[in-house]
């Protein structure tokens, strides 16, 4: 799997052969709490400055216990300015994905902000076992991240994913979340750069590896997990897992939840909407073969 090749420099390269969704470890099966998701953002002023937009969070680390600072995104600042076909959010001025892994700089500990509270004591042994006695400490010194460092965070929230035993809705949240961010990497590119063709089809490659990793994940999660999934109601999640399935080819699959969801009573006119859009593009696509 490449999804993890980026972690040779903090000394985890032992990563690449490891099966995302390989089937836990037997050991004490322990819930983990899920954060309640935070309320939508409301459009404020616009900003040219990336660095306005964040500000520095100070974090108790889990597993080492040390303090440390991380770059987070101020509540209520970024403005909206719409969602792909995915549900991956676009805002202005900043991705806001970019800083949504909260990692140790003293441990590797990592995790995205709604895993971050939670960790059980047998999850805290595996990750000072498996990530902690290998990693090469690092520090994030400038007042923004940038793309490959927020690629960088994320690679080390899988890991610790991976190690710590997560439940598949968790991966694939992490994995959601990094492929949306490559894809925001992607559109950020300069184009008048001398690699910019090469760079972008290496970014997009890589974003389509974690969405197919994400999609084969929020399945499993679909079929064993009660909702809210990584704070989506049924709905929501069904959308999601249509949509990547429609990127991924697999019509048939999206066709059936499409279908469910335009027979939903309870559906929103918003997420009706979106589901016929979809709908069309099922269509489209499997009209055409
Ligand atoms: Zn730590």
């Amino acid at each position: 799997m490449g999804l993890l090749s980026g972690l040779n420099g903090l000394g985890l390269g032992n990563f690449e052969d490891m099966d995302l969704y390989a089937p836990p470890v037997k050991d004490e099966e322990e819930e983990i709490p899920e954060e309640k998701p935070a309320a939508p953002a409301k459009p404020a002023a616009p900003e040219i400055k990336e660095s306005d937009y964040v500000f520095e969070k100070s974090y108790t680390c889990p597993v080492c216990n040390k303090e440390f600072k991380a770059l987070t995104v101020k509540a209520n600042r970024a403005r909206l300015t719409g969602t792909d076909r995915d549900l991956r959010p676009r805002y202005e001025n900043i991705e806001p994905l970019k800083y949504d892994v909260v990692m140790c700089p003293t441990c590797g500990c990592a995790s995205i902000t709604r895993y971050w509270q939670g960790i059980t004591d047998a999850q805290r042994k595996r990750i000072k076992e498996g990530i902690s006695v290998n990693f090469v400490s690092k520090k994030y010194t400038d007042d923004t991240y940038s793309f490959d460092q927020a690629l960088e965070r994320y690679q080390m929230a899988l890991a610790n994913a991976m190690v710590k035993q997560a439940k598949p809705a968790e991966k694939a949240y992490i994995c959601l979340r990094a492929g949306w961010t490559l894809r925001s990497r992607a559109e950020n590119l300069d184009p008048d750069a001398a690699d910019y063709q090469e760079e972008y089809e290496r970014t997009r490659t890589m974003e389509r590896d974690f969405l197919e990793n994400a999609l084969e994940g929020f399945v499993t999660a679909r079929a064993t997990d009660t909702p809210p999934i990584c704070g989506m109601d049924d709905m929501t999640l069904d959308y999601l897992i249509a949509a990547l399935s429609v990127e991924f080819g697999k019509y048939e699959q999206a066709a059936k939840l499409v279908g469910s969801l335009l027979t939903n009573r309870n559906i929103s006119s918003r997420m009706k909407n979106k589901t016929l859009e979809l709908k069309d593009d099922i269509l489209k696509a499997t009209r055409k073969k």
